[in-house]
């Protein structure tokens, strides 16, 4: 069921991760933002829409991971954007069978059956230093960074003081880098954050990819709390931070992780602990979010594989997960 949150914002929450797609009202129809995970909840958004006699006449995505770039034949054939990086790394994964069956392995079967998954992705990049989203509505500013994925947009509503985060100021999960893509996934991480700081000021409503929305004081809340917890990864310290923890089991979103953990049960067995207790691992972050120290730069490296669970809006899920290694340089 759709929720408003600004107005002519409103926002339609998934079981999975907790995930808001946002509907934008526009003058001749509605802008779709990450529409959704499981096929019944997306056919229920299509339903929402029709009945209220709206169409979708522009679909984005924040960024290029399988969570974000579902769509449903029943919303129609709207163009969906997303930046240039992001629609150019889409094209890539999305290459060949070998790219498509890897997406395709991300996804959980009772949603890859769901959902049509030739539709997954079809973006249209924007040329890169687009400004604000082509449609004939209310102003959307894009905020593109490279934390967590490359290409990744946050969106400004500016005239309704809305922010759409994506997958980052989440308050179910902790901050997650992008191991695959960049360099320096710290700096690219607190330089994003630096980004949504600029813009918090005009923020009254903070709708993240994956948790609960948030209001005004909890923009620069949340860009601080994510801040500590990368700083701590970076300076070898143990986060202590309230979305980790044995009970919340909020470590991170599978989906989210895209591929930077392996599900691999030949991978997991390699590293010959399996760990007994899957939440119990999850008690002490810094066992595997350590760092080391080498050459000067930052960089993370996949390390031993463990097993997870996470329950999130009601469903648990379990995945295997490589720990994060952080080798930064001792001169
Ligand atoms: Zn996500």
């Amino acid at each position: 069921m759709l929720r408003q949150v600004a107005e002519g914002v409103l926002i339609h929450e998934s079981e999975f991760c907790q995930s808001n797609a946002v509907v934008v009202h526009g003058r001749a129809g509605v802008l779709l933002i990450d529409p959704g995970v499981h096929g019944d909840e997306i056919a229920c958004l299509a339903n929402d829409l029709s009945d209220s006699g709206q169409t979708v006449v522009a679909g984005f995505s924040t960024h290029p991971h399988w969570d974000h770039l579902l769509w449903h034949a029943r919303l129609g054939a709207a163009p969906r954007y997303g930046t240039a990086r992001c629609a150019a790394t889409v094209r890539d994964r999305l290459s060949d069978a070998r790219g498509k069956a890897r997406i395709a392995a991300l996804i959980p079967p009772d949603i890859a059956e769901q959902v049509p998954l030739d539709l997954l992705g079809l973006i249209t990049g924007l040329p890169a230093e687009t400004a604000r989203i082509p449609w004939d509505g209310p102003q959307v500013r894009i905020i593109e960074h490279q934390a967590h994925a490359p290409g990744h947009a946050a969106l400004l509503i500016e005239e309704r003081g809305v922010l759409v985060a994506g997958d980052m100021l989440s308050d179910v999960l902790i901050p997650m880098l992008d191991l695959n893509d960049t360099a320096d996934p710290i700096e690219d991480y607190l330089a994003a954050l630096r980004l949504l700081e600029g813009a918090a000021d005009d923020v009254d409503v903070l709708v993240p990819g994956h948790g609960s929305i948030g209001g005004a004081d909890q923009v620069h809340a949340r860009i601080d709390q994510d801040r500590a917890y990368v700083h701590a990864l970076r300076d070898a310290g143990v986060p202590g931070d309230p979305r980790v923890g044995p009970r919340s089991a909020r470590i991170g979103c599978p989906a989210c992780m895209n591929g930077n953990y392996s599900t691999s049960p030949e991978e997991e067995s390699a590293t010959g602990r399996p760990d007994r207790d899957p939440l119990a691992t999850q008690d002490d972050p810094a066992k595997f979010l350590t760092q080391d120290t080498v050459n000067g730069r930052p960089s993370l490296r996949p390390a031993a594989t463990r097993r997870f669970e996470a329950r999130l809006g009601g469903a648990v899920l379990s995945w295997g997960i490589r720990s994060e290694r952080c080798h930064t340089s001792a001169r």
